[in-house]
């Protein structure tokens, strides 16, 4: 962990106090790790503080729908009047798994007039300093491991619970896709053993996440690799593209099209991969790379986007024929840096 974190988990450790009202963020799309932090957070606070509540921008896959207490997560964009509420009255408020107030989208207009104390959890690079508090941290494998630094910093011996223990584990796991990536060090692995000794049940989460796939997720992977996936080895590059129709004719989910990008990267010698995923408005793009090709900066620069170094997003108001089309243009601009 980075060098003197301590001392900000102590400052904020000292606002805890039991007649506060905690609201608790992150970012829009949820992941593994942001509901996983989260919920991580709210089960340690739920016996501390007047009042914790997780606020979400839009909804998260139900293959995290297990988590506990889950379904007490609120909604922004279906529930933004009980939500704008807390948010307004809350006197402590967390930013968790995200570093940039966009990444909230319309929450940042009620955030705006909010009093609470704010403070960030987050382990993606070039945060923005928007808040009180800055716990930020890019050597982590996720922020739930950020967030078992600070749980465990306040706790010390005295952490017990196993469903911290299930949603942190949960967040390292998604976040580094089953010890693929981002788990180099060994920290990571001890963080691991405590989560496994408080009663993290490693084997269900497991077959929660990725071994109860609905049958039309299959039936869809199966159609994005046969028929729209393109590899260009000359760039190292491989993206798959999916239209409205391809996701309406496999009934899609949230959630179905996660990990895709991931499988066209792992074909030999692709070092940079896409998914292009077509929505009403935008085409939604997802990055990764498994070297020195940064596409936390590919997306920033051309996408609205951004990430990791080796795992990032953004958005393309372009048609899906289109967006693909200037893609590969700009695949072939930055092949030195690709290949
Ligand atoms: P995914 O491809 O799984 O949606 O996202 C991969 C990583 O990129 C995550 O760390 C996520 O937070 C980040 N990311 C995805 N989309 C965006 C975006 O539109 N803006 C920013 N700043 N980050 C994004
Ligand atoms: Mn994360």
């Amino acid at each position: 962990m980075k060098e003197g974190l301590v001392e900000v988990f102590k400052a904020v450790g000292k606002e805890l106090i039991k007649d506060r009202q905690v609201v608790i963020f992150s970012h829009v799309n949820p992941d593994g790790d942001a509901i996983g932090s989260t919920l991580g957070l709210y089960h340690y606070l739920k016996n501390k503080v007047a009042k914790v509540t997780v606020i979400v921008p839009n909804d998260f896959p139900d293959f995290l729908k297990w988590m506990p207490e889950n379904e007490k997560i609120l909604q922004f964009d279906t529930q933004t009047s009980q939500s704008s509420e807390i948010i307004l009255n809350a006197d402590l408020i967390f930013y968790c798994d995200f570093n940039d107030p966009k990444r909230v989208e319309k929450i940042s207009d009620v955030v705006k007039n909010a009093k609470g104390i704010k403070i960030m959890i987050d382990h993606h690079p070039d945060p923005v300093d928007f808040v009180d508090y800055m716990i930020s941290d890019i050597s982590v494998s996720s922020t739930s491991e950020l967030m078992y630094e600070f749980i465990s910093t306040m706790e010390g011996s005295n952490l017990n619970g196993k469903e911290i223990a299930d949603c942190l584990l949960t967040g390292i796991i998604t976040d580094t896709g089953m010890f693929n990536h981002n788990s180099e060090n060994r920290r990571t692995f001890d963080i691991v053993a405590e989560l496994l000794s408080l009663g993290a049940d490693k084997k269900f989460i497991i077959q929660k996440i990725y071994n109860e796939y609905p049958l039309n997720r299959m039936l869809l992977l199966g159609n994005a690799l046969y028929n729209r996936l393109k590899f260009y080895p000359q760039f190292s590059t491989a993206f798959i593209f999916l239209s409205k129709i391809d996701l309406e004719k496999h009934k899609h989910q949230m959630g179905d099209t996660e990990g895709f990008v991931n499988i066209a990267l792992s074909i030999a010698g692709a070092k940079f991969s896409a998914l292009f995923l077509e929505k009403d408005d935008h085409v939604k793009i997802s990055f990764r790379s498994n070297g020195q090709f940064d596409v936390n900066f590919f997306a920033r620069k051309y996408y609205h986007g951004g990430g990791h170094k080796n795992a990032s997003g953004g958005k393309s108001y372009e048609t899906l024929n289109n967006t693909i089309d200037n893609f590969v243009q700009l695949i072939e601009q930055h092949k030195d840096e690709i290949v």
